[in-house]
Parts: C-alpha cells; structure tokens; sequence
C-alpha cells in the first residue's frame, strides 16, 4: 500500500477529482490471457500449410478434441461464440411447443438476448443467498406446463449444485443445459463440469478463462445433438450444399481462434497457478479491511481462483456506485456483479412477469474487482490500499461528491 499512501495524500489527489489516475493502463475484469506468443505461433503454422483456414479446419478438430477430454465428455462443438452456442443449444434443446425458459435473473447481461434470438421467453428465477446461484427449489417454483428448457449458470465463484438440478430436470423431464462459462475448470462433488445436464456451453472470449480471441464450445455426451449442432453452426449444409437440417447459420470458429486457444489451454496449469497467487494476495490484503468480504473460492475441488468478487457489508462507509466510481476514475474497472438483474431490464420481448426481492437486494452489494494476466500482485496491494484509503477519508470523500466536486 506504499505507492498509494505516496501518490495520494489527501482527497484531493483522487483522480475523480480531476488528478492523475493511480494506474496508466487500465486494470480491468477481463482475464486477456495470452500464450507464449511463438506457441502461437507453432499452432498458427498448421493453417498456413494447409491453407485450409476455417471451415472445420485441423487446429478446430484439434480443439475439440482436446477440450472434450479435459471435460471427459464424448463430444466437443466448438462455435464462433459462447452467445451462438447458447442460441444453438437452447434451440435444439427446447421442447417444441413450449415457451418458457427457467433461468436465473442475477446472471451474464446478454442471456435475455439469447433467449429471445432461441424464441424462448425467460421465466427468472430465485436464487440462493449463499451461493448467489439458482438451486433446485428456486427452479422447482418457476416450472409449469409450458417450461421448455432450464439452463442454469454457474456463478462467478464456485458452482451450482449440479445434482439436485440434474434430478430435478429428470424428474420433471425437462431437458437441462448448463451455461458453464465461467467454471471451466471447475469440478463439483459428482465430476468434472462439461458432462451434466443435456449439455455444457462455454466461452472462448478473450476476457475468460482461456482466449480465443472470439469463440465458444458445447460438450455433451450426446451424439444426436452433436450432430445436429455441427450441421446447424454450418448452414444446415451437410456436404455440398444439401440443407439437412432448418434454422441454419454460419456460427463456426475459423482456425486463428482455435490455434490461440490452444495455446492457452496449454498454458492454462500454469495460469490458475498465477490466478490462485493474485487471489491469495487479495485474500491476505481484504482481510484487514473492514467492510469488505471477499467471496471465497471452495478450496477441496480444482478451482480456476481467476475472478476476484467482493461484497460490500453494511459497514462499508459509501455507497457501492460512489466505490466504482472513484475506483474507476483510477482506471481501476472494478464493476457491479450483474447488476442490474435481469429482470428489471426493460427489453424488447416478453418475459414471464415475476417478483424476486432476494436477488434485487443481492445486486446491490457485490463488485468485481480486477483480475487476469494484465494485474500483479503489487496491483493488488495498490487496488486494496486505495480501498483502505477510501475507507479511512470515507466522510470528506461522501462531504465533496455531494458538493458536486467542489470543496
Ligand atoms: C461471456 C459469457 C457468455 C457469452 O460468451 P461470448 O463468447 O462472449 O459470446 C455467456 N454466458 C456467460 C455466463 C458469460 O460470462
């Protein structure tokens, strides 16, 4: 906390009141892992000998295979996003004939969006306080007649309780897909993540676990649906312009995408080693300020440790909004975690009308702080000493922003 107790004296020195930002480059929440630049380099070569460059390419099945067995599973569809699996996956998954999907309002800002583009309407629901994700009893209230689909998103930090979702959708027999994209790595007391519910889909962006620039992939041990999502993310074509299957679109990854994610799944040991560092170094500095709870990641299964959630307590001396925003006037992009919710977003398309204070409450008191391969551990300790500074000048700092920056 040195530098900061350097750099700022006093309130006045913050940079929202028109000083210099603590940091030159922005430290922000996407992870923006890269390979060893000449392991790209190697994979990239692939491509270029065979100039073949997309269209099911060697470095694209390489992937897959690849990523089907780190998730144990049999199959691995690889698509030019995490969004268009989502969409692809809810079609193909949903019951026809039926509208509604269950999935959690307190979730990823674009899963609305998904919805509506797979025609389903969302039906939000509850989720748990301790886990801030949806369980088996929050998704029980929400199923009726017309549900079509579950899909159930893990958190930020640790997982959903897999089991008693994947014994509930059995039991209901409604199919279950799991948004899976930001526990990749993860295992939950029954296995590994990738082979639960009817699929698995994840992200490839380049702010997640492992980049790709742009991409995203399904695993599934379902072969039908494999085959089905293979023909639909290329045209529906199956050979030379035979049209196999309706709804089809061009969604596939080319093969520069899947030659940086490879790289970076072989580097990826290696990252959660400097995540767990990064996360430790936080852990140690959060714990002297008061105020602020860190959201623990579970220590007895494999764990990425990549992103670093906060929950403001009542005895945190600002509000939430004036927190980010003098930490983003520092070009630290600490952000709201999902917030708002999903259900008080005024969209374009309908959703199932529903009332859930427990998640509106939750979506005011946690932040993400930043993490990935762009902040060191002496980041860490600037980002928390300023948090301790806010925390100490908390009265002269809430005094000047209601004057509007004046003193
Ligand atoms: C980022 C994200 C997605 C979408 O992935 P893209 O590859 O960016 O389209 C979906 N779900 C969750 C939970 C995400 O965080």
């Amino acid at each position: 906390m040195k530098r900061v107790q350097k750099l700022k004296s006093n309130v006045n020195e913050l940079a929202i009141f028109g000083t210099e930002s603590l940091f030159g480059s922005p430290k922000s929440t996407s992870n923006l892992v890269a390979p060893d630049f000449d392991v790209f380099l190697n994979y990239s070569r692939v491509f270029f000998e065979h100039q073949q460059y997309t269209n099911n390419g060697a470095l694209v099945r390489l992937l897959e295979q690849r990523l089907a067995s780190f998730h144990q599973t049999e199959f691995c569809v690889t698509f030019c996003s995490g969004f268009w699996g989502l969409v692809l996956a809810m079609s193909a998954l949903a019951i026809k004939g039926r509208s509604e999907v269950i999935m959690p309002s307190l979730t990823y800002r674009r899963m609305a969006d998904i919805a509506s583009w797979a025609k389903l309407k969302p039906h939000f629901c509850e989720v748990e306080e301790s886990s801030l994700a949806q369980s088996a009893a929050t998704v029980s209230r929400c199923i009726n007649a017309n549900t079509a689909l579950i899909v159930a998103v893990h958190p930020f930090v640790n997982c959903c309780e897999v089991a008693e979702l994947v014994a509930l959708a059995q039991e209901h027999n409604i199919p279950l897909l799991f948004d899976s994209v930001e526990s990749p790595y993860e295992f939950v007391a029954d296995g590994k993540v990738g082979g639960f519910g009817d699929a698995e889909c994840f992200s490839l962006h380049a702010s997640k676990l492992l980049n790709g620039f742009e991409g995203g992939y399904l695993t599934t041990n379902n072969a039908e649906l494999a085959k089905q999502l293979i023909l639909v993310r290329g045209f529906g074509f199956e050979g030379k312009d035979n049209v196999k299957v309706a709804g089809g679109l061009n969604a596939k990854m080319n093969e520069v995408h899947a030659a940086m994610a490879l790289g970076c799944l072989d580097d990826l040991e290696d990252q959660v080693l400097r995540n767990r560092q990064r996360y430790y170094t936080y852990k140690d500095q959060l714990a002297a300020i008061p105020g602020i709870r860190l959201v623990e990641f579970l220590a007895d299964t494999p764990t990425s440790y990549k992103n670093i959630l906060v929950e403001f307590l009542d005895v945190w001396p600002l509000t939430r909004a004036d927190t980010l925003a003098i930490l983003n006037a520092e070009k630290i992009y600490a952000r709201a975690y999902y917030s708002p919710p999903l259900h008080r977003k005024r969209v374009g398309y309908p959703c199932v009308p529903v009332d859930l204070p427990l998640t509106d409450a939750l979506a005011e008191r946690y932040a993400l702080l930043p993490c990935g391969h762009q902040v060191s551990e002496d980041d860490v300790r600037d980002i928390v000493g300023l948090l301790d500074f806010i925390r100490n000048n908390a009265a002269q700092i809430a005094n000047r922003l209601r004057a509007g920056g004046k003193e």
